[in-house]
């Protein structure tokens, strides 16, 4: 018997491919439904998603194709029409792709900087990026860099840029040229372009998708079940939630790497690597409008600092049926770090200066507001500072020593969408089973 710790997407998906297998496991999750993340909560007729918006889309056809399946007939399908707010402006996003959408001066410092740095890249002037920082001077320019890409990834991340490694953005290629100098003069493009089309559940919100997966395995969940210590006796793992202790042959964990180790009897090296991992939390903060649309948009960047929410998305945009007739949503999202200001803040004033910050920049009437909502979650994105693959290692070397595989986002610690998710999980069952 095979002991899966998380139901989010990871375990679902575990259990899925496990199950086609035939072999017996077990999914253990801590809160009353499975999902994780991929929360969707109904409030008075609208759906959020309360772990953040989230949509359908990949360059992994197969994963692609395996994600939308599910969903049968409760699916629909929209083209991306996303801004990026700047300087009072709705900026086409991403943002080098809408360079025209900008004030004169700001189009042309841009394209001056873009061209500037190439240039010095062909002479062999530009150093090569050591941290994220550096990355977007090097790639874009002090133009785009400056005025939209770092103030925003310093609101999202909530750490210092120059702390961040550039492991994850390396794979993005440089932005051609053309489409910058496009871009610049009006001439349309489109970047990100296996995200331009996305999919969503028409009905039920994100979990949807994670209810379908349950299909699959449902007589193999224990919800209610918070792992809190994890021992070997006599070749087998005995779990436990405190109360209740199960045994199994195997296990594989999908839920956070600090909160698998807390369980386990860890070496403190392997428990400060583990401390050392950085990471940040999200607030999401749901709003219904008592009008039939707010914009056309599906969602809206916001890299200045003095508004609280770094995305705004619109999830009756996505479809309909996620807010009431003549209604319509929409959903905040707050980034912070345990001990920072914003992690200070009580519940009641983060949504207020959300009602307020949106209202100021002509988002929303705060008369029209029927209803809001907020939500937290203490893993959100993985941080990868300059120490991340030194910790990682030693994690990593601990679990494999001690036998247990751990997958997942925060398993696995990465920057994981949800089809990296299932194509990890699909390949590890594949490889290892
Ligand atoms: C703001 C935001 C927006 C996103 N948008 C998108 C998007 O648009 N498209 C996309 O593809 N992906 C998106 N993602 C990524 C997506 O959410 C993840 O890939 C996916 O949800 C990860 O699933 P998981 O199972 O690995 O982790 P989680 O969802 O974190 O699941 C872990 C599970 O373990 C459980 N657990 C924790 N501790 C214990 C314990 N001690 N005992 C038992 N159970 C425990 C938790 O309750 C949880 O259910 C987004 C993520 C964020 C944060």
């Amino acid at each position: 018997m095979i002991g899966i710790l998380g139901g989010g997407l990871s375990g679902l998906s575990l259990g899925y491919y496990l199950n086609q297998k035939e072999y017996d496991f077990l999914i253990l999750e801590k809160e009353s439904e499975c999902g994780g993340l991929m929360k969707s909560v109904n409030i008075d007729g609208f759906t959020f998603d309360v772990g953040g918006s989230h949509i359908i889309f990949s360059k992994d056809k197969e994963i692609l194709n395996f994600m939308v399946s599910l969903l049968g007939d409760n699916v629909v399908k929209n083209r991306r029409n996303t801004k990026i707010l700047y300087k009072g402006r709705y900026v086409k996003y991403p943002f080098e792709n809408g360079l025209a959408d900008l004030p004169k001066q700001d189009n042309f410092e841009c394209l001056y900087y873009f061209i500037q740095n190439l240039l010095k890249k062909e002479k062999g002037e530009l150093k090569p990026p050591t941290n994220l920082k550096e990355w977007f001077y090097y790639t874009f320019g002090k133009g785009i860099g400056e005025k939209y890409l770092i103030p925003y990834n310093e609101k999202i991340w909530k750490y210092p840029l120059d702390q961040i490694s550039t492991v994850w953005v390396e794979r993005i290629p440089q932005p051609p040229v053309e489409d910058i100098i496009k871009s610049s003069l009006g001439i349309s493009t489109e970047g990100y372009t296996h995200q331009l089309y996305f999919y969503y559940p028409k009905f039920g919100g994100i979990q949807s998708l994670i209810k379908a997966l349950e299909d699959y395995v449902k007589d193999k969940i224990i919800t209610n079940f918070e792992v809190k210590s994890v021992k070997k006796e006599d070749g087998k793992w005995i779990v436990s939630n405190g109360k209740e202790e199960l045994e199994f042959d195997k296990l594989i964990s999908t839920i956070p790497l600090q909160e698998l180790l807390k369980t386990l009897n860890v070496p403190e090296d392997v428990m400060d690597a583990v401390r050392n991992l950085k990471f940040n939390s999200i607030i999401t903060v749901g709003i219904g409008v008592d009008k039939p649309k707010i914009n056309d948009f599906s969602w809206l960047y916001i890299a200045d600092k003095d508004i609280l929410p770094h995305r705004v998305s619109f999830p009756s945009n996505y479809s309909p049926y996620v807010a009431p007739n003549g209604k319509s949503s929409i959903l905040a999202e707050i980034t912070y770090r345990e001990g920072d200001e914003i992690s200070k803040m009580s519940e009641n004033e983060i949504v207020e200066k959300t009602v307020e910050d949106l209202d100021k920049l002509g988002i929303i009437n705060k008369d029209d507001i029927t209803l809001t909502f907020l939500y937290k979650f203490k893993y959100a994105y993985v941080i990868y500072d300059l120490k991340y693959r030194d910790n990682l290692t030693k994690i990593f070397e601990y679990l494999q020593r001690i036998g247990i595989d751990s997958i997942g986002r925060f398993g696995s610690w990465s920057y994981a969408n949800m089809d990296a998710v299932i194509r990890m999980v699909k390949d590890y069952v594949s490889s290892r089973f």
